[in-house]
């Protein structure tokens, strides 16, 4: 699998843990302490730094426009923005060893 993929998988389900544990709502129900909240930022920020930066800056551009900056494929079409993507990026023989974008919300995409 490509680095930088494997990276922004990590990086989406903590930013997913980080969504969670900051809303109010869940912070009381599962007693969140702010202890908590800074160490799964601090293994965010870990993961974060990996990426070069351009990559960076479009993954924070996504988040800031979709809620997150990656999206997982279901029967040919990107799950943000719901398009079918174009059969010659679902035929790829070995899917997510490019880093690819949906050509239409422009999301990271995971095969
Ligand atoms: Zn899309």
């Amino acid at each position: 699998m490509n680095k930088i993929l494997k990276i922004l998988i990590v990086l989406n389900d903590l930013d997913e843990k980080l969504k969670i544990f900051k809303d109010p709502k869940y912070r009381e129900i599962f007693n969140i302490s702010s202890k908590m909240i800074q160490t799964w930022e601090k293994k965010r920020e870990n993961e974060f730094n990996k990426l070069p930066i351009e990559i960076q800056e479009n993954y924070e551009r996504l988040r800031k426009r979709y809620g997150f900056g990656l999206a997982s494929v279901t029967e040919g079409s990107c799950n943000n923005c719901n398009q079918k993507l174009p059969t010659f990026m679902l035929a790829i023989k070995n899917p997510n060893k490019e880093l690819i974008t949906c050509p239409n919300c422009g999301i990271y995409i995971i095969l």
